[in-house]
């Protein structure tokens, strides 16, 4: 997993890096406890239904394995988006529409922090 530098950040708000660590430290987190959760239904999946394709319970864990992979899934994305927000942040690019170029506004980033477009872009475009 790659590491965001914790070099000088050329943010006018340090507040905005803070809190998108403090985001990403909650997902790589939450990461990790969905990773275990998953690791522990396939293994009792394996464990019961070593010699039983009927198993009651197969339905149920299938059911269970494919939420917590969806769950990983978005929470693995979640991560991707913080990431580049967090590099936007010391790249200077952070808080502008990469659509329209012009800039977010704090409200929206306030509310969305990993957001790349502007309202107006948001709400023409498909979510991004
Ligand atoms: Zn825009």
């Amino acid at each position: 997993m790659r590491q965001p530098m914790s070099g000088p950040r050329s943010v006018r708000d340090d507040s905005t890096g803070d809190r998108l660590q403090t985001e990403r430290t909650e997902t790589v987190r939450r990461i990790a406890s969905l990773e275990s959760e998953l690791d522990g239904i396939i293994e009792s999946a394996l464990l019961s239904n070593n010699d039983d394709e009927h198993d009651p319970d197969g339905a149920t864990t299938g059911y269970e394995r494919a939420k917590t992979t969806a769950m990983l899934q978005q929470a693995r994305l979640r991560l991707v988006e913080i990431d580049q927000a967090i590099e936007r942040t010391t790249d200077g690019s952070y808080g502008r529409c990469n659509h329209c170029g012009s800039a977010i506004g704090e409200e929206r980033l306030d509310a969305i922090p990993t957001t790349t477009r502007c309202a107006a872009c948001a709400s023409l475009l498909p979510k991004n």
